[in-house]
C-alpha cells in the first residue's frame, strides 16, 4: 500500500478553496439554539455579570431582543424564568401567569416562526434552590415527578413549541409524555436533558437564573462526570419513555459522551454549550489572551464534529452574525 511520497496528505488542504471542498463538518446557523433568561418586573435589561453579553429580560423587553434574534436567522429560543416569589414546591413555576408562561405568549405573538423550547425545572422557582421537592433533606423522586407534569403542561398551554426536562428526577419524560398526550399535546416534542453531569461548568448559570442551591449540591441526581456507560443507560430510558431529542449537557468536556451517544442512538442530540464553557472564552478574550471568534467556532465545530445535531450556546447571536460576513 502507498505512503509518502505518493501519498501526500497536504495535497487536499493546500489553498482555501481545496479545504472548503473537503471540509467535513459544518456549523450553520440553523444548528443554533439561543438561551434566554426572563425576569419577573417591567423594564429591565440586566446583563448578568459573569456572563459578559448575556442578559436578563422582563417580558416587555423580551419581544425586540425575540425579534432580533430570528432576523439574525436563529430558529430557536430556549427560555428559563426567575419569578418573583420562590416557595418551598416552586409553586410559581406552573402558574398559568407565570413568567415563563407570558414570555412564552408574548414571544409567539410578536415572532411566530421562533421556536420556544422551554426548560422544565424547578430550581429557579424554589426557596431552597433544589431541582425538586425536598424531604427530610432529600430531592424526593415521585412527589416532584407531579410538579414536573403540571410545569409542562402548563407551559404546553401557553404555547411553547418543544418541552425540555432537566431536573434528572426518574421517569420524569414518561409522565409529562402521558399528560401531554391526555390533554391534547400529541404532537409536542420532549427534548430530554438525558444526560445532565454534576458539573462545575455551571456556575455562570446560577448566577444568570439565580438559582444556586441553598444548601448541599445536586449531585444525589444529576450525573458522575466520570461515566459513560451510565449515560448510555440513561439514554435508553429516556428513549423508552418518549424522548424525541436527547441533550448532552455540558458539551466540551464531555465530547467523547456526545460521540458515544451518536454512534448508539439515531436520535437527534443536542448539546448544551454551558454558562462556564462561555464564561472562560469571555474572560480570556477580555484579556486580548485569544481570538474570541475564532476559538468559538473551533469549539462549536468540535461539538458537532462529535455528533451534536443542534447545539444550545450563548454565542448563538455572534456565530449567526459571523456567519453572515
Ligand atoms: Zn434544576
Amino acid at each position: 500500500m502507498g505512503g509518502f511520497p505518493q501519498v501526500r496528505m497536504r495535497r487536499l488542504r493546500k489553498n482555501e478553496p481545496m479545504r472548503r471542498l473537503f471540509r467535513e463538518t459544518s456549523l450553520g446557523v440553523d444548528d443554533l439554539i439561543y438561551p434566554l433568561f426572563v425576569i419577573h418586573g417591567r423594564g429591565i435589561r440586566r446583563e448578568v455579570e459573569s456572563m459578559p453579553g448575556v442578559f436578563q429580560y422582563s417580558v416587555d423587553k423580551l419581544t425586540r431582543e425575540a425579534k432580533e434574534i430570528a432576523a439574525l436567522g436563529i430558529n430557536a429560543v430556549l427560555l428559563f424564568g426567575i419569578p418573583q416569589d420562590k416557595d418551598e414546591v416552586g409553586s410559581s413555576a406552573y402558574q398559568p401567569g407565570g413568567v415563563i408562561q407570558q414570555a412564552i405568549r408574548a414571544i409567539k405573538k410578536a415572532v411566530p416562526g421562533l421556536l420556544v423550547i422551554t426548560d422544565v425545572c424547578l430550581c429557579e422557582y424554589t426557596s431552597h434552590g433544589h431541582c425538586g421537592v425536598v424531604v427530610d433533606g432529600e430531592v424526593d423522586n415521585d412527589k416532584t415527578l407531579d410538579l414536573l407534569v403540571r410545569m409542562a403542561l402548563s407551559h404546553a398551554e401557553a404555547g411553547a413549541d418543544i418541552i425540555a426536562p432537566s431536573d434528572m428526577m426518574d421517569g420524569r419524560v414518561g409522565v409529562i409524555r402521558s399528560v401531554l398526550d391526555e390533554s391534547g399535546f400529541v404532537d409536542l416534542p420532549i427534548m430530554s436533558y438525558a444526560l445532565k453531569y454534576a458539573s462545575a461548568f455551571y456556575s455562570p448559570f446560577r448566577d444568570a437564573a439565580q438559582s444556586a442551591p441553598q444548601f448541599g449540591d445536586r449531585r444525589s441526581y444529576q450525573m458522575d462526570s466520570a461515566n459513560i456507560r451510565e449515560a448510555l443507560r440513561e439514554v435508553e430510558q429516556d428513549v423508552a419513555e418518549g424522548a424525541d431529542i436527547i441533550m448532552v449537557k455540558p458539551a466540551l468536556a464531555y465530547l467523547d459522551v456526545i460521540s458515544k451517544v451518536r454512534d448508539t442512538f439515531n436520535h437527534p442530540i443536542a448539546a448544551y454549550n454551558v454558562s462556564g464553557e462561555y464564561a472562560m472564552v469571555k474572560a480570556a478574550a477580555a484579556r486580548g489572551w485569544i481570538d474570541e471568534r475564532r476559538i468559538v467556532m473551533e469549539i462549536l465545530t468540535s461539538i458537532k464534529r462529535a455528533g451534536a445535531d443542534v447545539i444550545i450556546t450563548y454565542h448563538a447571536k455572534d456565530v449567526a452574525r459571523w456567519l453572515q460576513e
